[in-house]
Protein backbone atom coordinates (compact mmCIF):
# COMPACT_ATOMS: atom_id res chain seq x y z
CA UNK A 1 0.00 0.00 0.00
CA UNK A 2 1.09 3.57 -0.74
CA UNK A 3 1.23 6.22 1.93
CA UNK A 4 1.26 10.30 1.25
CA UNK A 5 2.19 12.71 4.26
CA UNK A 6 -0.10 15.76 5.02
CA UNK A 7 1.73 18.55 6.78
CA UNK A 8 0.93 21.77 8.67
CA UNK A 9 3.12 24.34 9.34
CA UNK A 10 3.02 26.58 12.40
CA UNK A 11 5.41 29.51 12.23
CA UNK A 12 6.30 32.05 15.06
CA UNK A 13 8.22 35.11 13.42
CA UNK A 14 9.90 37.81 15.98
CA UNK A 15 8.57 41.08 14.39
CA UNK A 16 10.91 43.75 14.27
CA UNK A 17 9.60 46.49 16.01
CA UNK A 18 11.54 48.64 18.24
CA UNK A 19 10.08 48.02 21.77
CA UNK A 20 8.26 44.96 23.30
CA UNK A 21 4.50 44.04 22.46
CA UNK A 22 3.55 44.70 26.27
CA UNK A 23 5.65 47.22 27.76
CA UNK A 24 8.27 50.17 26.33
CA UNK A 25 11.80 47.32 26.87
CA UNK A 26 14.12 47.49 23.87
CA UNK A 27 13.84 44.08 21.68
CA UNK A 28 17.63 44.46 21.05
CA UNK A 29 19.11 41.26 20.41
CA UNK A 30 22.48 40.14 22.10
CA UNK A 31 22.47 42.74 24.84
CA UNK A 32 23.30 41.38 28.56
CA UNK A 33 21.15 38.85 30.23
CA UNK A 34 18.15 40.55 31.91
CA UNK A 35 18.74 43.76 30.40
CA UNK A 36 15.91 44.37 28.54
CA UNK A 37 13.70 43.79 31.50
CA UNK A 38 10.67 45.55 33.62
CA UNK A 39 8.27 44.78 35.99
CA UNK A 40 5.86 43.92 33.07
CA UNK A 41 7.82 41.70 31.26
CA UNK A 42 9.06 40.26 34.81
CA UNK A 43 5.51 39.34 35.22
CA UNK A 44 5.30 41.32 38.69
CA UNK A 45 2.46 41.55 40.79
CA UNK A 46 0.14 44.20 40.03
CA UNK A 47 1.34 45.40 36.48
CA UNK A 48 -0.61 46.05 33.31
CA UNK A 49 0.22 45.08 29.75
CA UNK A 50 -0.59 48.20 27.32
CA UNK A 51 -0.29 46.99 23.46
CA UNK A 52 2.17 48.61 20.94
CA UNK A 53 0.73 49.68 17.84
CA UNK A 54 3.36 49.07 15.64
CA UNK A 55 3.13 45.02 16.85
CA UNK A 56 -0.82 45.39 15.48
CA UNK A 57 0.02 47.04 12.28
CA UNK A 58 2.93 44.45 11.39
CA UNK A 59 0.76 41.92 11.64
CA UNK A 60 -2.17 43.18 9.59
CA UNK A 61 0.64 44.04 7.52
CA UNK A 62 1.26 40.25 6.91
CA UNK A 63 -2.57 39.48 6.76
CA UNK A 64 -2.86 41.96 4.25
CA UNK A 65 -0.07 40.23 1.94
CA UNK A 66 -1.17 37.10 2.16
CA UNK A 67 -5.05 37.53 1.55
CA UNK A 68 -6.24 37.33 5.10
CA UNK A 69 -9.65 38.38 6.22
CA UNK A 70 -8.24 40.77 9.08
CA UNK A 71 -10.84 40.58 12.19
CA UNK A 72 -12.08 44.14 12.79
CA UNK A 73 -12.22 42.60 16.61
CA UNK A 74 -10.22 39.84 17.78
CA UNK A 75 -9.19 38.91 22.01
CA UNK A 76 -5.77 38.13 23.65
CA UNK A 77 -6.04 35.18 25.53
CA UNK A 78 -4.33 33.71 28.55
CA UNK A 79 -2.27 30.16 27.82
CA UNK A 80 -1.83 29.31 31.03
CA UNK A 81 1.12 26.61 31.68
CA UNK A 82 4.45 26.62 33.96
CA UNK A 83 7.73 26.61 32.63
CA UNK A 84 11.02 28.51 34.10
CA UNK A 85 11.23 31.06 31.56
CA UNK A 86 7.51 32.68 31.70
CA UNK A 87 7.33 34.08 35.10
CA UNK A 88 3.89 34.77 34.98
CA UNK A 89 2.59 31.55 34.44
CA UNK A 90 0.66 32.49 31.72
CA UNK A 91 1.43 33.56 27.80
CA UNK A 92 -0.80 36.37 26.39
CA UNK A 93 -1.88 34.78 22.67
CA UNK A 94 -4.75 34.58 21.01
CA UNK A 95 -7.25 31.98 20.93
CA UNK A 96 -10.42 31.32 19.69
CA UNK A 97 -10.45 34.96 18.32
CA UNK A 98 -7.25 35.50 15.95
CA UNK A 99 -6.68 38.93 14.18
CA UNK A 100 -6.32 37.32 10.70
CA UNK A 101 -8.21 34.40 9.56
CA UNK A 102 -7.63 32.16 5.55
CA UNK A 103 -5.32 33.61 2.81
CA UNK A 104 -2.87 31.35 1.25
CA UNK A 105 0.91 31.58 -0.23
CA UNK A 106 1.65 30.57 -3.43
CA UNK A 107 4.76 28.26 -3.89
CA UNK A 108 6.68 27.39 -6.85
CA UNK A 109 6.59 23.70 -7.19
CA UNK A 110 8.14 21.66 -10.28
CA UNK A 111 3.88 21.34 -11.20
CA UNK A 112 3.56 24.87 -11.50
CA UNK A 113 2.58 27.32 -9.04
CA UNK A 114 0.75 25.92 -6.14
CA UNK A 115 -1.08 27.88 -3.34
CA UNK A 116 -1.34 26.57 0.39
CA UNK A 117 -4.03 27.68 2.72
CA UNK A 118 -3.10 30.15 6.15
CA UNK A 119 -5.52 28.98 8.78
CA UNK A 120 -5.14 31.76 11.17
CA UNK A 121 -2.39 34.50 11.88
CA UNK A 122 -2.68 35.65 15.58
CA UNK A 123 -0.59 37.99 17.95
CA UNK A 124 1.01 37.09 20.88
CA UNK A 125 4.33 37.61 23.33
CA UNK A 126 7.53 35.28 23.35
CA UNK A 127 8.96 33.52 26.10
CA UNK A 128 12.32 33.91 27.52
CA UNK A 129 15.06 31.66 27.17
CA UNK A 130 16.75 28.93 29.32
CA UNK A 131 21.03 28.68 28.54
CA UNK A 132 21.82 25.37 30.09
CA UNK A 133 24.96 25.12 30.56
CA UNK A 134 27.55 22.12 32.29
CA UNK A 135 30.76 23.63 32.02
CA UNK A 136 33.30 22.25 34.70
CA UNK A 137 33.24 24.88 37.71
CA UNK A 138 29.70 25.80 36.55
CA UNK A 139 28.18 22.63 37.66
CA UNK A 140 24.65 21.74 35.64
CA UNK A 141 22.88 24.60 35.78
CA UNK A 142 20.20 26.42 33.73
CA UNK A 143 20.05 30.00 33.52
CA UNK A 144 17.44 32.11 32.80
CA UNK A 145 17.41 35.00 30.51
CA UNK A 146 14.20 37.15 30.28
CA UNK A 147 15.35 39.81 27.56
CA UNK A 148 12.72 37.80 24.90
CA UNK A 149 10.04 37.27 27.17
CA UNK A 150 7.23 39.90 25.56
CA UNK A 151 9.17 40.38 22.39
CA UNK A 152 6.23 40.67 19.59
CA UNK A 153 5.41 37.48 17.62
CA UNK A 154 3.35 36.20 15.36
CA UNK A 155 2.37 32.89 14.39
CA UNK A 156 1.45 31.65 11.26
CA UNK A 157 -0.66 28.27 10.83
CA UNK A 158 -0.65 27.21 7.35
CA UNK A 159 -3.58 24.51 6.47
CA UNK A 160 -2.64 20.69 6.72
CA UNK A 161 -2.00 20.70 2.62
CA UNK A 162 1.50 20.48 2.51
CA UNK A 163 2.40 17.15 0.22
CA UNK A 164 6.15 17.19 0.63
CA UNK A 165 9.13 17.90 3.00
CA UNK A 166 10.27 19.91 -0.50
CA UNK A 167 6.76 21.47 -0.54
CA UNK A 168 7.23 22.68 2.94
CA UNK A 169 10.73 24.05 2.09
CA UNK A 170 9.51 25.70 -0.71
CA UNK A 171 6.48 27.21 1.54
CA UNK A 172 8.72 28.79 4.47
CA UNK A 173 11.09 30.36 1.23
CA UNK A 174 8.08 32.11 0.01
CA UNK A 175 6.87 32.93 3.62
CA UNK A 176 9.86 34.00 4.48
CA UNK A 177 10.44 36.48 1.27
CA UNK A 178 7.21 37.67 1.75
CA UNK A 179 7.82 38.91 5.48
CA UNK A 180 11.29 40.10 4.16
CA UNK A 181 9.80 42.17 1.88
CA UNK A 182 6.83 43.20 4.39
CA UNK A 183 9.78 44.76 6.81
CA UNK A 184 8.50 42.94 9.32
CA UNK A 185 10.82 40.25 10.25
CA UNK A 186 14.38 40.02 9.68
CA UNK A 187 13.97 36.42 9.54
CA UNK A 188 17.28 35.31 11.28
CA UNK A 189 16.47 31.42 12.31
CA UNK A 190 19.78 31.38 14.09
CA UNK A 191 18.69 34.38 16.57
CA UNK A 192 15.84 32.40 16.60
CA UNK A 193 13.16 35.47 15.03
CA UNK A 194 11.76 32.84 12.81
CA UNK A 195 11.18 29.44 14.12
CA UNK A 196 8.76 26.54 12.41
CA UNK A 197 7.08 23.28 13.89
CA UNK A 198 5.41 21.16 11.56
CA UNK A 199 2.11 19.15 12.30
CA UNK A 200 2.62 15.35 10.24
CA UNK A 201 0.95 12.49 9.48
CA UNK A 202 0.53 9.98 6.77
CA UNK A 203 -2.34 8.26 5.10
CA UNK A 204 -3.22 5.34 2.47
CA UNK A 205 -2.72 7.46 -0.34
CA UNK A 206 -6.03 9.11 -1.50
CA UNK A 207 -8.23 8.48 1.92
CA UNK A 208 -9.35 11.36 2.96
CA UNK A 209 -9.25 11.39 6.58
CA UNK A 210 -6.40 12.35 8.16
CA UNK A 211 -3.69 9.55 10.11
CA UNK A 212 -2.45 10.22 13.81
CA UNK A 213 -0.70 13.07 13.38
CA UNK A 214 2.87 13.87 15.66
CA UNK A 215 4.41 17.79 15.96
CA UNK A 216 8.07 18.28 15.10
CA UNK A 217 8.98 21.30 17.54
CA UNK A 218 11.79 23.87 17.18
CA UNK A 219 13.02 23.09 13.44
CA UNK A 220 15.93 25.69 13.36
CA UNK A 221 16.65 25.80 9.79
CA UNK A 222 14.94 25.38 6.64
CA UNK A 223 17.26 22.10 5.62
CA UNK A 224 16.55 20.39 9.41
CA UNK A 225 12.48 20.80 8.55
CA UNK A 226 13.11 19.01 5.43
CA UNK A 227 15.12 16.68 6.98
CA UNK A 228 12.95 16.17 9.97
CA UNK A 229 9.94 15.54 7.99
CA UNK A 230 11.53 13.01 5.85
CA UNK A 231 13.01 10.97 8.73
CA UNK A 232 9.31 11.25 10.41
CA UNK A 233 7.27 10.11 7.49
CA UNK A 234 9.30 7.18 6.56
CA UNK A 235 8.89 6.68 10.61
CA UNK A 236 5.32 6.83 10.63
CA UNK A 237 4.89 4.82 7.24
CA UNK A 238 6.91 2.13 9.04
CA UNK A 239 5.03 2.03 12.19
CA UNK A 240 2.02 1.67 9.27
CA UNK A 241 3.12 -1.01 7.57
CA UNK A 242 3.95 -3.03 10.52
CA UNK A 243 0.60 -3.26 11.46
CA UNK A 244 0.86 -0.52 14.55
CA UNK A 245 -0.77 2.91 15.21
CA UNK A 246 1.15 6.10 15.05
CA UNK A 247 0.88 7.73 18.75
CA UNK A 248 -0.04 11.53 18.86
CA UNK A 249 2.63 13.23 20.50
CA UNK A 250 5.60 15.89 20.27
CA UNK A 251 8.85 15.00 19.25
CA UNK A 252 12.46 16.58 18.68
CA UNK A 253 14.50 16.79 15.72
CA UNK A 254 17.89 15.15 16.65
CA UNK A 255 20.16 16.58 13.62
CA UNK A 256 23.23 15.41 14.86
CA UNK A 257 21.60 11.71 14.85
CA UNK A 258 19.34 12.85 12.08
CA UNK A 259 16.43 11.22 13.62
CA UNK A 260 13.17 12.80 16.04
CA UNK A 261 12.38 11.77 19.81
CA UNK A 262 9.68 11.62 21.75
CA UNK A 263 8.94 15.01 23.94
CA UNK A 264 6.09 14.65 25.98
CA UNK A 265 2.72 13.82 25.11
CA UNK A 266 0.54 16.02 23.57
CA UNK A 267 -1.81 18.35 25.50
CA UNK A 268 -5.13 18.87 24.82
CA UNK A 269 -6.04 22.48 24.24
CA UNK A 270 -8.04 22.41 27.28
CA UNK A 271 -4.63 21.59 29.28
CA UNK A 272 -3.62 25.03 28.47
CA UNK A 273 -7.34 26.73 30.45
CA UNK A 274 -7.31 29.59 27.80
CA UNK A 275 -8.87 32.37 29.04
CA UNK A 276 -10.02 35.74 27.59
CA UNK A 277 -7.43 38.52 29.22
CA UNK A 278 -8.90 40.42 31.58
CA UNK A 279 -6.41 42.96 31.39
CA UNK A 280 -6.67 43.99 27.69
CA UNK A 281 -9.95 44.97 25.96
CA UNK A 282 -10.93 43.93 22.91
CA UNK A 283 -8.56 44.22 19.68
CA UNK A 284 -10.64 47.25 17.43
CA UNK A 285 -8.90 47.36 13.91
CA UNK A 286 -10.85 49.85 11.73
CA UNK A 287 -11.29 50.16 8.04
CA UNK A 288 -9.68 53.22 7.81
CA UNK A 289 -6.52 51.57 9.70
CA UNK A 290 -6.64 48.81 7.53
CA UNK A 291 -6.83 50.47 4.76
CA UNK A 292 -3.76 53.02 5.57
CA UNK A 293 -1.68 49.49 5.97
CA UNK A 294 -3.22 48.76 3.06
CA UNK A 295 -1.86 51.39 0.60
CA UNK A 296 1.69 51.13 2.17
CA UNK A 297 2.18 47.50 0.98
CA UNK A 298 5.23 46.80 -1.14
CA UNK A 299 5.22 45.26 -4.51
CA UNK A 300 5.69 41.19 -3.25
CA UNK A 301 8.13 38.49 -3.87
CA UNK A 302 6.27 36.70 -6.85
CA UNK A 303 4.92 40.05 -8.57
CA UNK A 304 8.15 41.19 -8.38
CA UNK A 305 9.20 38.26 -9.66
CA UNK A 306 6.82 38.19 -12.70
CA UNK A 307 7.89 41.79 -13.19
CA UNK A 308 11.24 41.58 -13.62
CA UNK A 309 11.23 38.50 -15.94
CA UNK A 310 8.78 40.89 -18.11
CA UNK A 311 10.09 43.80 -18.36
CA UNK A 312 13.37 42.78 -18.55
CA UNK A 313 13.55 39.78 -20.22
CA UNK A 314 15.37 37.60 -18.27
CA UNK A 315 14.61 33.68 -17.54
CA UNK A 316 11.92 33.22 -14.59
CA UNK A 317 14.93 31.60 -13.34
CA UNK A 318 16.95 34.70 -13.08
CA UNK A 319 14.38 36.48 -11.80
CA UNK A 320 13.59 33.80 -9.02
CA UNK A 321 17.56 34.38 -7.42
CA UNK A 322 17.53 37.98 -7.94
CA UNK A 323 13.47 38.38 -6.03
CA UNK A 324 15.46 36.43 -2.72
CA UNK A 325 15.48 40.36 -1.08
CA UNK A 326 13.96 43.61 -2.06
CA UNK A 327 17.62 44.35 -1.46
CA UNK A 328 18.56 42.18 -3.63
CA UNK A 329 15.97 43.09 -6.47
CA UNK A 330 16.48 46.47 -5.87
CA UNK A 331 20.29 46.40 -6.28
CA UNK A 332 19.48 44.27 -10.14
CA UNK A 333 17.19 46.59 -11.68
CA UNK A 334 19.40 49.94 -10.80
CA UNK A 335 22.46 47.30 -12.70
CA UNK A 336 20.17 46.52 -15.17
CA UNK A 337 18.89 49.74 -15.79
CA UNK A 338 22.41 51.94 -15.78
CA UNK A 339 23.49 49.50 -18.27
CA UNK A 340 20.75 48.84 -20.40
CA UNK A 341 22.28 45.48 -20.81
CA UNK A 342 19.46 43.69 -18.08
CA UNK A 343 20.90 40.31 -19.29
CA UNK A 344 24.30 40.92 -18.90
CA UNK A 345 23.64 42.68 -15.18
CA UNK A 346 21.71 39.73 -14.22
CA UNK A 347 24.51 37.24 -15.04
CA UNK A 348 26.58 39.56 -12.66
CA UNK A 349 24.81 40.08 -9.86
CA UNK A 350 23.79 35.84 -9.48
CA UNK A 351 27.47 35.16 -10.46
CA UNK A 352 30.05 37.02 -9.12
CA UNK A 353 28.18 39.68 -6.94
CA UNK A 354 26.53 36.52 -4.81
CA UNK A 355 29.30 34.69 -4.81
CA UNK A 356 31.32 37.60 -3.17
CA UNK A 357 28.65 38.10 -0.62
CA UNK A 358 27.79 34.66 -0.16
CA UNK A 359 30.03 35.01 3.23
CA UNK A 360 28.62 38.54 4.63
CA UNK A 361 25.73 38.34 6.84
CA UNK A 362 24.37 41.57 5.99
CA UNK A 363 23.41 40.02 1.81
CA UNK A 364 23.38 42.29 -0.94
CA UNK A 365 24.50 46.13 1.04
CA UNK A 366 27.50 43.87 1.91
CA UNK A 367 28.75 44.23 -2.08
CA UNK A 368 31.18 47.47 -2.11
CA UNK A 369 30.13 48.04 -5.74
CA UNK A 370 27.58 50.38 -6.23
CA UNK A 371 25.01 48.83 -9.12
CA UNK A 372 26.16 52.04 -11.23
CA UNK A 373 29.42 50.93 -10.87
CA UNK A 374 28.67 47.71 -12.22
CA UNK A 375 26.51 49.15 -14.88
CA UNK A 376 30.10 50.75 -16.01
CA UNK A 377 31.78 47.63 -16.06
CA UNK A 378 29.02 45.30 -18.28
CA UNK A 379 29.74 48.62 -20.62
CA UNK A 380 33.20 48.50 -21.34
CA UNK A 381 32.40 44.74 -22.02
CA UNK A 382 29.20 45.28 -24.16
CA UNK A 383 31.69 47.62 -26.08
CA UNK A 384 34.92 45.48 -26.39
CA UNK A 385 36.92 47.63 -24.54
CA UNK A 386 38.13 45.07 -22.09
CA UNK A 387 37.72 41.27 -22.86
CA UNK A 388 35.48 39.15 -20.68
CA UNK A 389 38.37 37.83 -18.89
CA UNK A 390 39.57 41.33 -18.12
CA UNK A 391 36.20 41.99 -16.40
CA UNK A 392 36.28 39.26 -14.06
CA UNK A 393 39.88 40.69 -13.24
CA UNK A 394 38.65 44.35 -12.68
CA UNK A 395 35.39 43.28 -11.11
CA UNK A 396 38.14 41.93 -8.21
CA UNK A 397 39.90 45.18 -7.80
CA UNK A 398 36.86 47.37 -7.54
CA UNK A 399 35.31 44.96 -4.56
CA UNK A 400 38.64 45.48 -2.46
CA UNK A 401 39.75 49.13 -3.66
CA UNK A 402 36.64 50.20 -4.37
CA UNK A 403 37.70 51.74 -7.68
CA UNK A 404 36.14 52.70 -10.67
CA UNK A 405 36.27 49.84 -13.51
CA UNK A 406 37.44 52.89 -15.79
CA UNK A 407 40.26 53.38 -13.59
CA UNK A 408 41.45 50.08 -12.85
CA UNK A 409 41.57 49.34 -16.91
CA UNK A 410 43.93 52.02 -17.58
CA UNK A 411 46.03 51.77 -14.79
CA UNK A 412 46.78 48.16 -15.57
CA UNK A 413 46.43 48.22 -19.00
CA UNK A 414 43.78 45.76 -19.39
CA UNK A 415 42.16 47.85 -22.53
CA UNK A 416 41.52 45.78 -25.64
CA UNK A 417 42.74 46.21 -28.79
CA UNK A 418 39.71 47.65 -31.06
CA UNK A 419 41.27 49.71 -32.97
CA UNK A 420 40.87 48.18 -36.94
CA UNK A 421 43.79 49.30 -38.54
CA UNK A 422 46.22 48.05 -35.30
CA UNK A 423 44.56 45.02 -35.93
CA UNK A 424 44.87 44.27 -39.42
CA UNK A 425 48.47 45.19 -39.24
CA UNK A 426 48.59 42.43 -36.51
CA UNK A 427 46.71 40.08 -39.27
CA UNK A 428 49.10 41.03 -41.93
CA UNK A 429 52.29 40.71 -39.95
CA UNK A 430 51.51 36.80 -38.52
CA UNK A 431 49.89 36.05 -42.19
CA UNK A 432 53.46 36.99 -43.79
CA UNK A 433 55.20 35.31 -40.84
CA UNK A 434 53.40 31.92 -41.38
CA UNK A 435 53.37 31.24 -44.95
CA UNK A 436 53.11 27.83 -44.59
CA UNK A 437 49.70 27.51 -42.78
CA UNK A 438 48.52 30.07 -45.35
CA UNK A 439 49.28 27.72 -48.05
CA UNK A 440 47.58 24.74 -46.11
CA UNK A 441 44.41 27.47 -45.68
CA UNK A 442 44.35 28.09 -49.14
CA UNK A 443 44.44 24.36 -50.19
CA UNK A 444 41.25 24.17 -47.98
CA UNK A 445 42.76 23.43 -44.23
CA UNK A 446 40.50 25.81 -42.69
CA UNK A 447 41.00 24.34 -39.21
CA UNK A 448 44.31 26.77 -39.91
CA UNK A 449 42.02 29.81 -39.01
CA UNK A 450 42.04 29.20 -34.99
CA UNK A 451 46.04 29.02 -35.51
CA UNK A 452 45.94 32.25 -36.97
CA UNK A 453 43.65 33.58 -34.35
CA UNK A 454 45.79 32.08 -31.90
CA UNK A 455 48.68 34.28 -33.12
CA UNK A 456 47.07 37.33 -33.45
CA UNK A 457 46.46 36.82 -29.81
CA UNK A 458 49.91 36.28 -29.17
CA UNK A 459 50.93 39.42 -31.17
CA UNK A 460 48.70 41.62 -29.34
CA UNK A 461 49.78 40.39 -25.88
CA UNK A 462 46.41 38.61 -25.45
CA UNK A 463 44.70 42.62 -26.14
CA UNK A 464 43.01 42.04 -29.07
CA UNK A 465 39.51 42.18 -29.29
CA UNK A 466 38.47 38.48 -30.23
CA UNK A 467 35.23 38.93 -31.45
CA UNK A 468 36.92 41.93 -33.94
CA UNK A 469 39.97 39.38 -35.13
CA UNK A 470 37.85 37.10 -35.70
CA UNK A 471 35.49 39.29 -38.07
CA UNK A 472 38.64 41.11 -39.66
CA UNK A 473 40.68 37.87 -40.07
CA UNK A 474 37.99 36.32 -41.66
CA UNK A 475 37.43 39.37 -44.50
CA UNK A 476 40.96 39.57 -44.57
CA UNK A 477 41.76 35.64 -45.69
CA UNK A 478 38.33 35.75 -47.82
CA UNK A 479 40.06 38.49 -50.12
CA UNK A 480 42.92 36.20 -50.36
ZN1 LIG B 1 9.49 45.13 29.82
Amino acid sequence: MEFEPVIGLEVHAQLLTRSKIFCGCTTKFGNPPNSNTCPVCLGLPGVLPVLNRKAVEYAVKVGLAVGSEIRRRSLFARKNYFYPDLPKGYQITMYDRPLCVGGGIDLETPEGRRRIGITRIHLEEDAGKLIHQGTAGDGDRTRVDLNRAGVPLIEIVSEPEIASPEEAHAYLSALRRILLYLGVCDCNMEEGSLRCDANVSVRPAGRREFGSRTELKNLNSFRFVQRALRHEIDRQTGVLRGGGAVVQESRLYDSAADLTVPMRGKEEADDYRYFPEPDLPPLVVDDAWIDEIRRGLPELPLARKDRLAAEYGIPAYDADVLTATPELAGYFEAAARASKNPKAASNWVMGEVLRNVKEEKEGIAACPIPPEGLADLIGLVASGAISGTAAKEVFEEMWTTRRAAGEIVAARGLAQISDEAALLAAIDRVLSAHPGPLAQYRAGKTATFSFFMGQVMKETGGKANPALVRKLLAERLQGE
